[in-house]
C-alpha cells in the first residue's frame, strides 16, 4: 500500500519581492511500513519535504496524498487534526518540554489529541518507554538525562498516539555517531514491532546507509532513488 504520493511536487517561498524555489518537480512513492530516508546537504529541501508531508505547510504546485488523504488543501485546523491522528514528529534538537517529566513529555500527546482514560495513557505511557529503554527514567527531567535519552523520549512520545506514519527531521544531527546509530536502529525497531512508516532525513552519508530505501535531494530537486541498501 502506497502512504506517501508525490506527483510533480513543487515549493517557492515568497518573501517580499523575492521568491525561492525550494522543492523542483519531486515526484516519488513511499509503500507503508517503509524505513526511508531523505537524503541531501543543508538547503536541499529536506525541510521543505518533511514540513510538506507533515502538512506544516503546503505544496505550491503538484499533487500530494499522505494516508490516503489529498493534503495539498487542507486548512489549519484540518491539518492539526490530520496530523493528530495519522503523523508523529522527532526533531533534531529533541523538543521534549524541560518543566514536564519524561513520563509526561510522552503522555502529552494522548492529552491534545486522545481522550483515552488515564489508565489506558498509563499502560500506553509506560509501554513506549519500555519499548525505547526509558522506563526506569520515567520521573526525571529532560536536563536530567543524556542527548541519546533525550532522542529515545522523543521516539517514544512520536509513537505513543499510534500514528501510520513518523516524521523525523535530522533526528540524528546533534548526536555522536555512536548514539546516531542506536537511535536509528531504535526507530527501524518500532518500525518492526508497531509497523510504523518512518520518513527521516540526514545530511550524513554513513547514518543513510541505514535506510531501507533512500531519496537524494540536491537543490530542491530528487537526483535519485534507492532500494534496499
Ligand atoms: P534543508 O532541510 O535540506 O537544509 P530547507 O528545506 O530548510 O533545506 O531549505 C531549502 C531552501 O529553501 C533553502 O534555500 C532555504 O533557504 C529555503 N527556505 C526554507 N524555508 C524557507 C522560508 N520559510 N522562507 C524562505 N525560504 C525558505
Amino acid at each position: 500500500m502506497i502512504l506517501i504520493h508525490a506527483q510533480s511536487v513543487s515549493k517557492t517561498y515568497q518573501t517580499g519581492e523575492i521568491s525561492s524555489t525550494a522543492l523542483k518537480n519531486i515526484s516519488f512513492r513511499i509503500e507503508a511500513g517503509s524505513f526511508a530516508a531523505i537524503v541531501g546537504p543543508s538547503g536541499s529541501g529536506k525541510s521543505t519535504l518533511l514540513n510538506l508531508i507533515g502538512c506544516l505547510d503546503r505544496p505550491t504546485t503538484g499533487a500530494l496524498t499522505v494516508c490516503d488523504l489529498d493534503v495539498t488543501t487542507l486548512d489549519r485546523n484540518a491539518a492539526a487534526a490530520f496530523r493528530g491522528e495519522n503523523i508523529g514528529f522527532i526533531f533534531q534538537d529533541f523538543n521534549l518540554i524541560p518543566v514536564l517529566t519524561v513520563y509526561e513529555n510522552v503522555e502529552y500527546p494522548l492529552l491534545m489529541v486522545r481522550n483515552w482514560p488515564k489508565e489506558k495513557r498509563h499502560e500506553r505511557v509506560m509501554q513506549m518507554l519500555a519499548s525505547v529503554g526509558m522506563e526506569a527514567q520515567a520521573d526525571k527531567k529532560p536536563d536530567q538525562i543524556s542527548g541519546g535519552q533525550k532522542q529515545r523520549v522523543a521516539v517514544a512520545r512520536a509513537l505513543v498516539g499510534e500514528p501510520r506514519l513518523v516524521l523525523a527531521d535530522e533526528p540524528t544531527a546533534n548526536l555522536d555517531h555512536d548514539t546516531a546509530y542506536r537511535i536509528i536502529n531504535l526507530m527501524k525497531e518500532m518500525r518492526d514491532q508497531y509497523g510504523t512508516t518512518f520518513l527521516f532525513s540526514t545530511h550524513d552519508q554513513k547514518i543513510m546507509q541505514s535506510a531501507e530505501q533512500t531519496y537524494l535531494l540536491e537543490d530542491g530537486q530528487l537526483t535519485m532513488q534507492g532500494g534496499a541498501q
